[in-house]
């Protein structure tokens, strides 16, 4: 059969940044074996979309998704289609398969390796088969900027909050290799990587399999034998030592991460939110200010627990923009529970807040034990009361930087010459990219600006 010339590919992806670095290997294996990107499935050969399964809406929309892509192939017969994702992930009994029987591929991102291979047997004029590594972590991603990059360190989770699909979805927790998360870095950063975002669903548990390869001055990783500060180290000592170790690598300005677990918010961990490159902020997820609420959730901490934590955070680093998750009306939630929550965000003072209406998720510790008690209505109301109280408080608390000089790393400038990035508290920040006294800046730039006036959901500024 004669080989196809240029296929093209159209990748969807929902959900989280890891998802959206989970996209990036996979349009990198794609490129690979020849591929080429199309923002039009009318003339995909290959359409994939990485799910989430976080919400039934999303997953809702993925079923709605196929059904008109299966009739774009009956037009095209030769189009595959394929699904990855936490869909796949998750879908142990078979049951969301066979809700999509259009599909020629259904898989967990895990074995995403194995796409070239089962394209080839489908296809075989579409792909020009290369090796392929055999973990989909060590897939380099095509990054669409070469300034910023998320970098996944840990995949899967051990948690198992009662509503939470990750673990089914994706797996128990599984570390990367540090020398294989640093020398990524110092690749990024040779191509002119700036900043980077560490990835992890509960990314302070990290443990390094390679713990040798930590400095020997790293402050994080205790003086005396190698073998026995290796045993030494908690889980978190990990985390904190390899944030020292981003923060050494030359070239890369601002670091992040997300998303921490509060139980493996440690001492060492604290005090790596200091190093130089650590950005201002810091995404705590709490879901509930609720104890009963928090152990039906498995969360496994206290508010007070939570509270103390954000108390000894602010006394290391004052300045700190803090953001968080919440769950409204969980199941059985009574009133006083949610406004146990109200209370909690004021006295937590938080800057943002991701607010979301639970979902009962099938498959979940949820789903099966307690029954979805708070109806649609008043889960709305809730949500409504907590959103506008962080209305209320990002306004106040973004009046903090007015007058305050913030670095901005620029991504992007529009024609009327408007330049927008965030700062190193993760908000962002909008200013003119020219001034008289210097060239205009340009996207990618890391920049000097003055705030001059805090609104809710950008600041404004001025080039210094
Ligand atoms: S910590 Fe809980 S909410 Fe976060 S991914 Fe793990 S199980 Fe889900």
């Amino acid at each position: 059969m004669p080989e196809q010339k240029n296929p093209k590919y159209h990748l969807i992806t929902y959900g989280c940044q890891m998802n959206k670095n989970d996209s990036e290997r996979a349009a990198a294996l794609l490129r690979g074996i020849g591929f080429s990107p199309t923002v039009r499935p009318e003339e995909a050969d290959f359409i994939l979309i990485n799910t989430c399964s976080v919400r039934q809406t999303a997953e809702d929309r993925v079923y709605g998704q196929m059904k008109h892509f299966a009739r774009l192939r009956a037009r095209k017969p030769r189009l595959l289609l394929g699904v990855t994702g936490c869909m796949p992930g998750r879908d142990r009994d078979g049951k969301l398969s066979a809700k999509l029987p259009m599909i020629d591929f259904f898989f967990p991102i895990a074995d995403l390796p194995q796409l070239p291979r089962w394209i080839a047997e489908h296809e075989p004029t579409l792909v020009q088969l290369t090796d392929a590594p055999e973990d989909y972590l060590k897939i380099s991603p095509a990054r669409q900027t070469s300034r910023q990059a998320f970098v996944t360190i840990q995949t899967g989770c051990n948690k198992f909050c009662t509503y939470c699909v990750v673990p089914f979805a994706r797996g128990l927790e599984k570390n990367r290799p540090l020398a294989e998360i640093l020398s990524e870095i110092c690749v990024l950063a040779e191509q002119g990587c700036v900043e980077v975002t560490l990835l992890g669903q509960t990314i302070n548990s990290y443990r390094a399999p390679d713990s040798d390869n930590f400095s020997s001055t790293n402050p994080y990783f205790s003086t005396g034998s190698r073998v026995a500060a290796r045993d030494a180290m908690s889980s978190t000592g990990h985390f904190a030592a390899l944030l020292w170790e981003v923060n050494q690598v030359p070239g890369i300005e601002r670091v992040h991460f997300t998303a921490p677990h509060p139980i493996h918010m440690t001492a060492e961990v604290i005090d790596a939110l200091a190093l130089p490159k650590q950005v201002k902020f810091l995404h705590l997820p709490v879901q509930s200010g609720s104890n009963e609420i928090l152990r039906r959730m498995n969360r496994r901490y206290t508010r007070e627990e939570y509270l103390e934590l954000v108390r000894r955070i602010r006394e290391k680093v004052p300045d700190i923009a803090l953001g968080t998750d919440i769950i409204v009306g969980f199941s059985g939630e009574t009133e006083e529970q949610f406004e146990e929550t109200v209370e909690l965000y004021r006295q937590a003072d938080f800057d943002i807040a991701y607010i979301a209406q639970y979902s009962p998720r099938s498959g979940t510790a949820a789903s099966r034990a307690f029954p979805d008690t708070v109806s649609r209505e008043e889960k709305k109301r809730r949500w409504n009361i907590l959103q506008k109280l962080m209305e209320e408080t990002v306004l106040r608390k973004n009046q903090f930087l007015a007058g305050k000089t913030v670095r901005v790393l620029v991504e992007s400038v529009d024609e009327r010459g408007v330049a927008e990035g965030n700062c190193e508290y993760m908000k962002r920040v909008r200013f003119s990219s020219s001034t008289d006294h210097r060239s205009p800046t340009t996207t990618g730039d890391l920049v000097e600006v003055a705030i001059m006036l805090a609104r809710e959901w950008v600041l404004d500024g001025k080039l210094v």
